[in-house]
């Protein structure tokens, strides 16, 4: 099974070295890569003497935040500013 997707996007920014490794030209760390392997950022891979991107059009993070951050009572001047949020019976 690949390990990319169906459509893999095809990168730029490498070449192919006289030994058969495809070395990846798009950071200093100039990753030279076997058929399969990804790079040290495990974002970019060689597969089918091409390199592939294997996270484009995936989200890079998640984030669960609630809807509301602030207590909605400490928007009132009138009503006293409490330290934690009254618990609901
Ligand atoms: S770490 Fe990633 S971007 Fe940098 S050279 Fe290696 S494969 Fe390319």
């Amino acid at each position: 099974m690949s390990a990319v997707l169906e459509n893999p996007y095809i990168g730029r920014w490498w070449h192919m070295l006289e030994d058969g490794r495809l070395q990846c030209d798009l950071c200093p760390r100039d990753c030279r890569l076997h058929e399969g392997q990804r790079g040290a950022c495990f974002v970019r891979m060689r597969e089918h003497d091409k390199m592939v991107l294997t996270t484009y059009g995936r989200s890079s993070g998640f984030c669960i935040d609630p809807v509301e951050k602030k207590i909605q009572f400490a928007v009132f001047e009138e009503q006293p500013q409490r330290a934690t949020p009254r618990r609901r019976k």
